[in-house]
């Protein structure tokens, strides 16, 4: 259990470890498929699938059965209200609670219950906020059914329209309007939020999601922004022909221009100080056929860095550097994503690192390499993020793992950041 002074009002948060890692236990029951250990299960919970829907309901059971109010938004985002001695704008908190298809019992989940658990020690120690706090449970941040990633805090913050995704479909065809609906009849909570309503601060605590905590030996990431991204995909376009007629100089391959391409496109993105990060996640050659030529290859790029001028520099020159390589082939670099690098609020950042101080964790000031909700809150209020070491750094992945006093160590810090920021009578 975790005593801790929180800020200058010398308020003690008891943050219950048990009761955390219990509710994580009782949530990765949803959704639960095998890990690779009995008790390291993982955990497949789509977003607006009968097992979020159950994740949600079992949520707000939870939340009813300590007084808390519960509301939706348009797009389900779910907002858990502890009330405060004034009616001002929520601090609030929170991540999501879907998953990727082979996910484990930590990504987004964290934040969620990490808050939750914020509001219930702030209750068993008969603390009152002068601001109300707020957990939010946002909708569909990983994008594996319904892409893009993100959705429901893109939408709340005004980054994108709800009408943007209502025809999406996942893959066996469901429009993402009618799982919506169908989430937001099963969840027992009005729809009575706009996008939009202000907070007077966001936090999200989450895994790190990456090995640089537990290398350091650090128990808290205090986090200063989220690096930027570019997204493309790249088809190349040659000529089928037969494999044993056609002569080798004849041809137009469109997959030796692609190997081609992409052995350019490594050396252009070497980076001797391994800060960026470049990856090619899809790869489709047509009409894949032993005996025939290529004619088409289309493949992703995702590149990420902190920098917005590296990130800048390196994705304008992808489109010259693929056309360069491709000999008699064509290509065609469509940019399916773009967001440049944010940085959280400073005061944020400082109230964050200031909690750890008093609490005595080890830490790490560091930027996030995944994307996360907060990027898109930051537009509303002053935010930041804490995050806490996974083992070996694995995430998006069954065998995903946290120790649970760094769980509560997480939850500690949060409790102190947010009671700053919310006051206490
Ligand atoms: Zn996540």
């Amino acid at each position: 259990m975790f005593d801790l002074a929180a800020g200058a009002q010398g308020v003690k948060v008891p943050i219950d470890q048990d009761r955390l890692w219990q509710r994580h236990a009782e949530m990765a029951a949803f959704g639960q498929i095998p890990g690779p250990r009995a008790d390291r299960s993982g955990v497949n919970r789509p977003c607006f699938s009968a097992d979020d829907i159950a994740a949600r309901q079992l949520l707000i059971t939870w939340a009813r059965a300590r007084g808390y109010s519960v509301h939706q938004d348009p797009i389900a985002n779910l907002f858990i209200r502890r009330a405060g001695t004034t009616d001002g704008a929520p601090v609030a908190t929170g991540s999501h609670m879907d998953t990727q298809p082979r996910g484990g019992r930590f990504d987004g989940i964290y934040g969620v219950l990490a808050g939750f658990e914020v509001l219930e020690a702030l209750d068993d120690a008969g603390i009152a906020t002068t601001h109300p706090l707020e957990v939010v449970a946002w909708t569909n941040e990983e994008g594996g059914r319904f892409a893009p990633g993100t959705m429901g805090s893109m939408v709340y913050a005004g980054a994108a329209k709800i009408e943007q995704f209502l025809d999406t479909t996942d893959i066996a065809g469901t429009r993402f309007a009618d799982a919506l609906a169908a989430t937001l009849a099963a969840t027992p909570a009005p729809v009575d939020r706009r996008f939009g309503d202000a907070f007077a601060g966001y936090i999200e605590a989450h895994i790190e999601q990456g090995p640089r905590l537990e290398h350091a030996g650090a128990r808290i990431g205090v986090v200063t922004g989220i690096q930027g991204m570019a997204w493309f995909e790249v088809t190349i376009r040659g000529e089928t022909a037969h494999a044993g007629t056609c002569p080798v100089g004849q041809r137009r391959d469109a997959l030796r221009a692609a190997h081609a391409a992409i052995s350019s496109l490594y050396q252009l993105t070497a980076d001797p100080d391994d800060t960026l990060r470049f990856t090619i996640g899809r790869f489709v050659v047509d009409p894949g056929s032993p005996n025939t030529v290529p004619n088409l290859v289309r493949f992703s790029i995702d590149m990420r860095h902190p920098d917005p001028d590296t990130l800048a520099r390196l994705a304008d020159a992808i489109p010259s550097t693929i056309a360069g390589a491709v000999g008699p082939c064509t290509a065609e670099v469509r940019t399916t994503n773009r967001k440049a690098p944010m940085r959280f609020d400073p005061a944020v950042i400082d109230r964050v690192e200031a909690a750890t101080k008093v609490l005595g964790l080890p830490y790490l000031v560091m930027p996030s390499g995944a994307g996360h909700d907060a990027g898109y809150v930051a537009d509303l209020c002053p935010t930041g993020m804490v995050f806490i070491p996974c083992e070996a750094g694995v995430s998006h992945n069954e065998a995903e793992f946290a120790r649970p006093e760094d769980l509560a160590a997480g939850a500690a810090v949060l409790a102190s950041s947010l009671l700053g920021m919310a006051g206490t009578r």
